[in-house]
């Protein structure tokens, strides 16, 4: 008989619990590490409760585990190296590190001919008016680390902005990134083995309010062998130079057609939701695939289909579940203003049957 495989996830929020729910049909069981009991991969298996920078819950965690993972890119690195001295685990901490720190990510993409917007260190008041010099307005300031969902970031549109972000974001190390008058924003989902074979998912659009993903459809608007080849081309070059194995995510703007690479997340992404019910494979299955040492699954889409993420909170799922092709996926979380409680995909047979159940889910499900 099989022996049990146990997958152990650091992090126990929704990424977590959809891998779980992906898993199980495939014989996997899962343990969790989660600063909070009540987390929503609980559903799924078992949550050691404990800071992820807990080295002696981390390694509780981690017993008995076939390999570790991770569910979100703020795992601290030295956790995952601790963990990879004694268990197999993907993908590579050093993607953490590259992941964690804006500039290592965009050099690291530069580095590899994947261009970004342009960009400059900033550590001191100085560091920042030079930095406005060079890159002109408007600029984007970031925190270099710990900002996510377009926290840790301040748009200086005017000379007298400078200050207000150097104030507001001033004394950790930041970096300052032209503004792209992009037209849209794309996402890239690729998946690579430990033998080195590398899989995408179809690019996909993604709109924003307030900095938080709300819709995606897959795959982009116009999407055509082109934009899958620019779109690769911004992620292949990463995962073989990581040497990555499992899904990553690469966030572009795309200006007139050229791509520009954002942001690296190296774990399942809110922008491939859709792959759970729209795509031959899932991200979630894939990653479990990738990280085991598993055959990868084809990643091609059944058809077209479109996510909307429920912030706040959940509506009726009556109401989402009349419209047609509409999966709901509710996280099992407390709401609250500002975080994604659940999200709801709709499939249908062609992009025109797509666009009315969009429309239909968008009067249910509050997107701005
Ligand atoms: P990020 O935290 O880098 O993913 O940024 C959050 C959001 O802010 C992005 O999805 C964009 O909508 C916007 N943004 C970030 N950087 C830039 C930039 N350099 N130019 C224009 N918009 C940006």
């Amino acid at each position: 008989m099989r022996a049990v495989t146990q997958v152990t996830v650091l992090g126990g929020g929704q990424l977590g619990r959809m891998l779980g729910l992906a898993g199980i049909p495939l014989g996997l069981s899962f343990r969790f590490l989660d600063p909070s009991a009540g987390a929503p991969a609980g559903a799924v298996g078992p949550v050691v409760t404990g800071a992820l920078d807990d080295l002696a819950a981390a390694t509780e965690a981690a017993a008995g585990a076939t390999v570790v993972t991770y569910e979100w890119e703020g795992v601290p690195a030295e956790t995952a190296r601790h963990l990879a001295a004694i268990v197999p685990v993907w993908p590579p901490p050093r993607a953490l590190e590259v992941a964690q720190d804006r500039l290592a990510e965009k050099d690291a993409c530069r580095a590899l001919g994947i261009d970004t917007a342009p960009y400059r260190a900033v550590d001191t008041r100085a560091d920042l008016d030079d930095a406005v010099h060079a890159l002109g307005l408007p600029a984007v300031c970031k925190t270099r680390s710990g900002g996510y969902d377009g926290k840790g970031q301040h748009v200086i549109r005017t000379h007298a902005d400078v200050a207000v972000a150097w104030d507001r974001l001033g004394g950790v190390p930041l970096i300052v990134e032209g503004f792209v008058p992009f037209d849209r924003e794309l996402s890239i989902i690729g998946v690579r083995t430990r033998d080195g074979e590398i899989r995408c998912w179809p690019a996909v659009e993604n709109r924003h309010v307030d900095g938080i993903l709300r819709v995606t459809l897959a795959p982009a608007r116009g999407h055509d062998d082109g934009l899958q080849a620019r779109a690769e081309a911004c992620i292949v070059p990463l995962l073989e130079e990581l040497r990555y194995v499992g899904v990553c995510c690469v966030e572009l703007f795309d200006v007139g057609g050229s791509l520009l690479a954002n942001e690296i997340a190296p774990r399942v992404h809110n922008s491939g939701h859709w792959t759970i019910e729209g795509a031959q494979t899932s991200q979630f299955e894939n990653h479990l695939r990738a990280v085991l040492g598993w055959p990868l699954g084809a990643t091609d889409p059944r058809g077209p289909s479109a996510m909307v993420n429920c912030i706040g909170g959940m509506p009726e799922p009556n109401a989402e579940l009349a419209v047609p092709g509409a999966h709901l996926h509710d996280y099992g979380k407390q709401p609250r203003p500002g975080r994604k409680v659940g999200h709801v995909t709709v499939t249908a047979p062609d992009e025109e049957r797509r666009d009315l159940a969009l429309e239909r889910l968008q009067q249910i499900v509050q997107v701005d």
